[in-house]
């Protein structure tokens, strides 16, 4: 029961319920909880982690909290390998979808195909600069989407000087793996490209750089869109697990990587992933970003008493093998300064971790 209401309610409009349901804020008050359903209770306790453990919305934290309409098709068309005999609750919330706060998708899908290979058309966008300094030092995202499979790629920049080297390289890389040639890139008409270059390097190597703002909304919204869903998943996964926002590259690196290997193009019903690779992606590796996980020590002489692992989270996985990243939690006499740096400064390299699959 309420113990005080006051009605100063400026920063909060409506709240939702376990169930889904909504109910308008009136005022904010002090409560007092009987211990008779406290948290401490065992058995309310017990309930509360069974139904939090159903494997369908584990799958969904697991895949960067893609939504369940997504996790369903992708089980019904058999899209992926790793998901099988999965039950989906309905109506069920998810605390860190509301604080990333998910809004549904306004623009329309486009109705047909506009290129019919990959390469044929980038889109591109760079946001930033970012609160936070990335625990690698960055400031800027830099976001290439291909039009034909939707296939995307993010890549953190210390400044936006760095974008026609990153690009170059990109270029050359790309149209190796793809043995085809790209043909023209896209970027909305505002100055987020200024300075960069970019202009010098497509004119050297022949492709031709539109601008979509003299375009239809629906064309310069592809990478805007996908731009959206990186930061609104990223913050969701932040969240998830109180997970420091200087590890905001980590959480958009991983939202890209499961958006590749998730998201189903809806006029081909393919993933980007399978659209160049011509297979399935396999899905099964996936955990919970941030989640807590132990690592061994498997060569190291140890005492008879000390400890057989160090504690980490996760963060993502390497774009180039199969390999997840860790942060290592640094011992805890090192704790106070590590915790000061990793707010003030960059986290140490040994304490990020590449562990093979
Ligand atoms: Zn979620």
């Amino acid at each position: 029961m309420f113990t005080s209401l006051s009605e100063n309610v400026e920063d909060y409009d409506k709240i939702t319920f376990g169930d889904n349901s909504k109910g308008k804020v009136e005022g904010l008050g002090k409560i007092e909880i009987s211990s008779e359903y406290s948290i401490s209770n065992k058995a309310n306790l017990q309930a509360c982690l069974f139904s939090k453990n159903s494997m369908g919305w584990l799958w969904h934290r697991r895949l960067a909290h893609v939504g369940m309409s997504t996790l369903k098709k992708l089980m019904k068309k058999d899209l992926v390998r790793g998901l099988k005999d999965i039950t989906f609750e309905k109506d069920k919330l998810c605390s860190a979808c509301q604080a990333g706060k998910q809004v549904a998708n306004t623009h329309p899908n486009k109705t047909f195909m506009s290129t019919s290979r990959p390469l044929e058309l980038l889109h591109m966008d760079l946001f930033g600069p970012t609160t936070y300094t990335s625990i690698d030092g960055n400031n800027y995202g830099f976001v290439i989407v291909d039009d034909f499979s939707r296939y995307t790629w993010v890549y953190f920049l210390e400044d936006k000087t760095e974008v026609a080297h990153v690009f170059s390289k990109f270029a050359k890389r790309a149209q190796n793996e793809f043995n085809t040639s790209i043909v023209k890139i896209r970027s909305d008409n505002g100055r987020e490209f200024d300075n960069t270059n970019i202009e010098e390097y497509c004119d050297e190597v022949g492709i031709k750089h539109e601008f979509s703002a003299t375009y239809t909304p629906q064309q310069n919204g592809v990478v805007e869109r996908k731009n959206r869903t990186l930061i609104t998943l990223a913050r969701s996964m932040l969240d998830e697990y109180g997970t420091s926002e200087k590890f905001w590259a980590e959480a958009i690196n991983t939202t890209c990587y499961a958006s590749n290997w998730l998201y189903p193009h809806h006029l081909l019903d393919k993933t980007p992933y399978e659209l160049p690779n011509v297979r399935k992606p396999n899905i099964s590796y996936f955990w919970v970003f941030g989640c807590k996980c132990y690592i061994y020590k498997k060569r190291q002489q140890l005492d008879k008493f000390q400890r057989r692992c160090d504690i980490g989270f996760l963060l993502d996985y390497s774009s180039k093998s199969k390999a997840y990243r860790v942060f290592k939690m640094p011992p805890a006499w090192l704790k106070r300064r590590m915790m000061w740096n990793l707010m003030n400064l960059m986290a140490p390299k040994e304490y990020m971790l590449m562990l093979w699959i």
